[in-house]
């Protein structure tokens, strides 16, 4: 793990990469704001997190961190004695973001375990049209341990566009939280889709017929494969995080957009 603070005093707000080794995007755009930003007010902590799966291009070494907070440092296992000195660094921090990318198709968009004030303004102050509020969903990852704490998916995995537009995305949550006054921050309302299961995958040719946040209509196939054939059966579903070959053993979310946050 490699931490670069910036500044002095609060706000504390943190920006993390590389909780997933095989997802470059987040630690370029830590390097990139360890060289550039200016501190203009509270600290800044930019933390690299799995600097040996990075190293060897992997997703993880031994579990994925993001499947194993709160972790144990007694562990073993790489990351599940990693996850509590992670959050070691980030207890206690006004806000945090943690970066990833995925093989899904854009557009970007941010999650979140649960809403609050400042959870409120992190989003509605990125460029996301949509956010995803997982809370039923996993506790074992960052944003469900740590309070005020976001993941942004920034784009696609190993694309630039997910580097520039990462970038572009934390500058703007900097300028939220007051740690650049360059220019001032501007909110937009966002519209919230809520997880509610995994669509699991089988074995064979994985198809996936849907973009994330694209409504399937009732009676059509949203993905299938050998073993699967997933005929969406109720209204309003949207799929989240949605793809043929980007996890094992899921094609991604069902997802219902249940209302906007307004700034
Ligand atoms: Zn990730």
């Amino acid at each position: 793990m490699r931490l670069i603070e910036r500044g002095s005093g609060s706000p504390r707000i943190a920006i993390v990469g590389g909780i997933h080794g095989d997802e470059p995007a987040g630690e370029r755009i830590v390097d990139q704001l360890a060289e550039e930003v200016t501190v203009d007010d509270g600290t800044l902590q930019l933390v690299v997190a799995n600097e040996p799966a990075l190293d060897a291009g992997k997703r993880y070494t031994d579990t994925d961190l993001n499947r194993t907070f709160p972790g144990d440092i007694e562990s073993d296992d790489y990351e599940t004695a990693l996850a509590p000195r992670l959050t070691a660094i980030l207890e206690g921090a006004d806000a945090v973001l943690a970066l990833h990318t995925s093989h899904s198709a854009p557009p970007p968009f941010a999650i979140y375990s649960e809403l609050t004030e400042t959870v409120r303004k992190s989003v509605t102050g990125m460029p996301v049209e949509y956010v995803v509020d997982a809370a039923y969903l996993r506790d074992t990852t960052l944003d469900s341990m740590l309070e005020n704490t976001i993941s942004l998916e920034t784009g696609h995995q190993g694309s630039e566009e997910a580097v520039e537009f990462g970038l572009e995305a934390v500058r703007d949550f900097l300028r939220v939280h007051g740690i650049l006054q360059d220019e001032p921050p501007t909110f937009t309302e966002t519209t919230v889709v809520k997880v509610e299961e995994e669509v699991p995958k089988g074995e064979g040719e994985p198809e996936v017929f849907y973009r994330n946040f694209e409504e399937i209509p009732v009676g059509e196939v949203f993905a299938r494969d050998d073993v699967y054939t997933h005929r969406v059966k109720s209204e309003g579903t949207v799929p989240v995080l949605a793809s043929e070959r980007g996890y094992e053993d899921i094609f991604g979310l069902y997802g219902r957009v249940t209302g906007k946050i307004e700034p």
